[in-house]
């Protein structure tokens, strides 16, 4: 079964004014498409696009030498806007509640100290990449990864990310990075962040 584009939870439009419908146009119908049929090329055929894309970025290190970039890039591209896209929701924003919350205050001192330092890996980041909340052996940490590489290479569970790739915000904040991540914060789907928190910590 070839990967393919999964439908988003929301219209184009519902996400306006903090990210347009044109980016989300965009980015959704042409960008994380080009990574699932490059991805598609790339395993067409062999073992590993029987995979779910998690799966296949879990055994990266297995990946045969001549797959391994466009696993990285693909694959990687692919498995992290499916979740980016969850993540967000015309209704979101506000705080994390239950453990998560409970998680946040312990790793971070409180919900508002965790955005400030998850706002700055976001800021921070040099170039093309991504902001990270994940599990790692059962604790929370920050990260930032350039281009599309993905945490799960690397045996940690995203729960939240950021996109900072230009293709992400630059109709709408052209070189204003900070002011899109701060419009971030106004749709987070901290039930779906809850949900993953807590499947990643079983
Ligand atoms: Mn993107």
């Amino acid at each position: 079964m070839p990967y393919a584009l999964p439908k988003l939870p929301y219209a184009y439009t519902e996400l306006e004014p903090h990210v347009d419908a044109q980016t989300m146009e965009i980015h959704h119908a042409k960008h994380h498409q080009a990574y699932i049929e490059k991805l598609n090329a790339a395993v067409a055929g062999t073992e590993w696009e029987k995979m779910d894309v998690e799966e296949l970025l879990k055994n990266f290190s297995n990946v045969p030498d001549d797959k391994k970039t466009a696993v990285k890039n693909h694959g990687g591209g692919h498995a992290n806007h499916s979740l980016f896209w969850t993540i967000l929701s015309p209704k979101g924003g506000g705080d994390p509640t239950g453990d998560l919350k409970i998680a946040i205050d312990s790793a971070f001192e409180s919900v508002q100290d965790f955005k400030v330092k998850f706002s700055e890996k976001a800021t921070l980041q040099f170039g093309s990449g991504w902001a990270w909340l994940v599990v790692k052996d059962g604790k929370l940490e920050l990260l930032s990864m350039p281009n599309q590489d993905s945490p799960l290479m690397d045996g940690k569970t995203p729960i939240l990310g950021l996109d900072v790739w230009e293709h992400a915000y630059y109709l709408r904040y052209q070189n204003k990075r900070p002011e899109y991540i701060a419009a971030f914060w106004k749709l987070v789907n901290w039930p779906e962040v809850e949900r993953r928190f807590e499947i990643a910590m079983k």
